[in-house]
């Protein structure tokens, strides 16, 4: 027998994303993902009853080799006849190989080709697990999907321990596949290679080949940084067949599991729903909370309102905070019942939402909310100093009193987008007012491959928040319908903004994308997604930066910080630069200024300048456009600037730059009073 033993049935593919919804069959139930497997350590869920387990739909459950093998022992599984009739469970259940807590073992293990020996933390005895033992314990304990033992290694090994094991894994993998013989339980494959991708490619290539009924993306859960285990994970689940399920191990909270769905993986398992409960700690539609906390001792509501569990139905946060606070197991048994609960319902509101296919605006709504805590009760408390990483070169991480972090430069005590989170201001300001998702649509002859590709300049690339914002534009309208190809040019001379927000992703929750750990370590970004969406880091002075950009503006966001911070940005000459840049090109220029002076240059340089519309604490922005794209616009698009502002101009105390040398001023005047744009008016 060598096709898949589990009928995998691929049902749905979400647009502009890696998500899919898929069924599978096992010899106790009937599958569907994405999925979410609760651990079953020692043939239980802890503190959960299987009856409970049922109520919260598990569909399938995880166990642990490793420790089943130790206690009871398989000979217990042999007579009893396997764990489903043993813990009384009638769905299906997943066996780990037992590799991981082997390799995890701090100490008396020892390894060869023929497998790994080690000592039992019960009784002392020696055991040996090759692939073969590793195989006949999971027969043994009957599980509906088998592991295949590999050789984990830490995701931060180097790439000869890298290498190395991966020899052995995929060795291994065969050994399994032969033991497996013609059992019908179905066996699972683990793509190793660390953080290497064309490790990763070699295992996948060299495991694909072999008759497996799905894979797992294994040794990502640890070591490593949060962006480059999503960066990898998307790499991996593309190298992995369309037609088996792709599992990533020990992962994760609900947003892990959200951005993994979103890089196309459809299983996973975590520890975490019962361990938070352990702890007090429960996930709801409100944020996560800490049933400890006194806020909740007099609270006759259900733990999270929106919650359909039994837990919620029946008892109220005073309760759970009652018991919490007594240590009473029966808290841990009902918290754990609803963290489950709220695992599940996320997997099912995802699996439906790729079945209707609108499972990104999903994304992107979840995606901002679940990492966010209480937000009845916010926790006022503050804090504690971090010094050293919330700072990074001349930039600090700033939150505002309304709750949001935005990043300051220290040397200027500026901030970027101070009044409003980066992701609003940058949305508001550059995004919507420039039309950027109209000016994407493509014409009904236009063809996306044929169709010129429109270039944003992101001048500033700060803590990325414009580019960001343009590039979830992007996706939302290519979502939509056929969309142009969209190159974004991001000028930045200091990239620890954009470090600095990048550690600290869960108080820049737009930053959980590919793209700017791309940039950051590629200097170039290409969506996996979109053949049409790319992105391009120019690291330098803007100025002198400028002449390398790889494509003329159709749209500039101009985003550097203000004079008083640093003056060349908003000097004549640099305007002049710009429009010079433009090079006949009908652009436009979005920018936060609203200064007299900053309008007053873009003017002398040759742009048409427009109010624009108010945003943070500005009443004001400005729009500028190239005489091309002045020429193009309808007269009534935007508010041009008129006689009234020239007669406020003419009594500004910053009529002209500081720079500027008093004989030049005649010239700069009589080039703004006889500006064209001012003819007509
Ligand atoms: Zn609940």
């Amino acid at each position: 027998m060598t096709g898949s033993r589990l009928n995998f049935r691929l049902e749905a593919r979400a647009a502009g994303s890696g998500a899919r919804a898929a069924s599978f069959s096992t010899a106790h139930n009937e599958v569907h993902t994405p999925l979410f497997m609760p651990v079953g350590t020692q043939a239980t869920v802890k503190a959960q009853m299987t009856q409970t387990l049922e109520d919260s739909g598990s569909q399938m459950l995880l166990a642990n080799t490793y420790h089943l093998l130790l206690r009871p022992g398989p000979e217990v599984f042999r007579r009893i006849g396997g764990i489903h009739g043993f813990m009384s469970w009638k769905r299906a259940v997943l066996t780990d190989s037992g590799g991981y807590q082997i390799f995890s073992l701090p100490h008396s293990r020892a390894m060869s080709e023929e497998g790994a020996v080690f000592q039992s933390y019960i009784d002392g005895r020696t055991i040996l697990l090759s692939p073969e033992v590793s195989i006949e314990t999971q027969a043994a304990i009957g599980s509906d999907v088998m592991m295949a033992l590999d050789q984990c290694i830490p995701s931060t090994a180097d790439e000869s321990v890298a290498r190395a094991a991966l020899g052995i894994t995929q060795r291994w993998a065969r050994r399994s596949l032969a033991a497996r013989g013609e059992s019908l339980q179905s066996l699972f494959a683990i793509v190793q290679g660390a953080l290497f991708p064309e490790l990763r490619r070699e295992s996948a290539a060299g495991l694909c080949e072999l008759p497996f009924d799905g894979f797992a993306i294994g040794g990502l859960a640890v070591g490593e940084a949060k962006s480059e285990r999503e960066d990898l994970c998307e790499f991996t689940a593309g190298l992995l067949p369309e037609n088996k399920p792709r599992y990533l191990m020990g992962v994760g909270t609900p947003l892990d599991m959200l951005e993994a769905v979103h890089r196309g993986v459809d299983m996973f398992d975590c520890i975490i729903p019962t361990q938070f409960a352990q702890r007090g700690a429960a996930f709801t539609s409100r944020g996560h909370l800490q049933i400890r906390r006194g806020v909740y001792k007099f609270e006759d509501s259900p733990l999270d309102p929106a919650c359909a569990c039994p837990t919620c139905a029946r008892y109220s946060r005073a309760y759970l905070h009652h018991l919490a606070k007594t240590g009473e197991s029966l808290g841990w048994q009902l918290l754990g019942q609803h963290n489950l609960y709220f695992y599940h319902q996320l997997m099912r509101d995802i699996r439906a939402s790729i079945l209707e296919d609108r499972f990104l605006a999903l994304y992107r709504e979840k995606r901002e909310f679940l990492h966010a805590s209480d937000v009845d009760h916010p926790t006022l408390r503050a804090r504690p100093p971090r010094k050293k990483s919330r700072a990074l070169g001349d930039f600090e991480v700033h939150v505002a009193w309304e709750g949001f972090s935005s990043i300051r430069q220290i040397s200027s005590g500026e901030i970027m987008h101070s009044r409003t989170a980066p992701m609003d201001e940058a949305r508001g300001l550059y995004v919507d007012q420039s039309g950027l998702a109209l000016r994407l649509r493509l014409e009904d002859r236009e063809r996306a491959d044929t169709a010129a590709p429109l270039v944003v300049w992101d001048v500033g690339l700060g803590a990325a928040a414009n580019a960001m914002a343009a590039i979830a534009c992007y996706e939302q309208a290519a979502a939509a319908g056929p969309v142009r190809p969209m190159k974004i040019v991001s000028f930045e001379n200091d990239l620890d903004a954009l470090r600095l927000a990048l550690s600290l992703e869960h108080e820049f929750p737009y930053l959980r994308h590919a793209g700017p750990a791309g940039i950051l370590a590629e200097g170039t970004w290409l969506s996996r997604h979109h053949e049409g969406l790319s992105w391009v880091l120019l690291h330098g002075d803007f100025l002198e930066t400028m002449t390398a950009a790889p494509a003329a503006p159709d749209l500039i966001f101009y985003d550097m910080f203000s004079a008083k911070s640093s003056g060349d940005p908003w000097k004549l000459q640099t305007f002049r630069a710009i429009l010079e840049a433009c090079s006949g090109r009908a652009a436009e220029l979005y920018t936060y200024t609203c200064s007299t002076a900053n309008r007053a240059a873009l003017l002398a340089a040759g742009f048409y300048v427009a109010k624009g519309r108010s945003a943070g604490d500005k009443v004001e922005t400005t729009i500028a456009l190239t005489p091309e794209a002045f020429g193009a616009a309808p007269r009534d698009r935007h508010e041009w600037l008129a006689s009234d502002w020239l007669r406020k101009w003419n009594r500004s105390a910053a009529k002209f730059p500081s720079e500027m040398h008093t004989d030049q001023q005649p010239d700069f005047e009589r080039v703004i009073l006889g500006h064209r744009q001012f003819q007509d008016s």
